[in-house]
């Protein structure tokens, strides 16, 4: 369900002015109408909300906002490093342009990224 309110945005956002669109299930809350009309951004966050639903909503906002903070300890608190690296994030952002994806993607496919992100962190160290 499309909301287009650049106020209801802001607050739930903290008024970080980077935010164009958020899914909160069963809404999507775009900052305003042209953003809401944008197909890849409208994909971006559809896929959030099948992670939602197979998370069974409410654990998904557990583990997306334990991802966010470890992310922003791990990198001295730089949001937009954390906030990329949020394994929900790197696969909306990875497939926000296939527009066929959703119609195919396998249960579950976020634990895909996860592990990618767990890979990648131990190389690291
Ligand atoms: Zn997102």
């Amino acid at each position: 369900m499309r909301i287009v309110s650049q106020l209801l945005l802001s607050i739930l956002t903290l008024n970080n002015k980077n935010v164009l669109a958020m899914a909160l299930w069963p809404f999507v809350i775009y900052k305003d109408k042209k953003t809401s009309e944008n197909a890849v951004i409208r994909n971006h966050e559809k896929i959030h909300h099948r992670q939602q639903i197979e998370l069974l909503i409410l654990p998904f906002y557990i583990w997306y906002f334990i991802e966010y903070w470890v992310g922003m300890f791990k990198c001295k608190f730089k949001h937009e490093i954390a906030y990329r690296n949020i394994s929900f994030e790197m696969e909306a952002y990875d497939q926000e342009r296939n527009m066929d994806y959703l119609k195919h993607r396998p249960y579950f496919s976020s634990w895909k990224y996860f592990k990618i992100k767990i890979k990648k962190n131990a190389k690291r160290t």
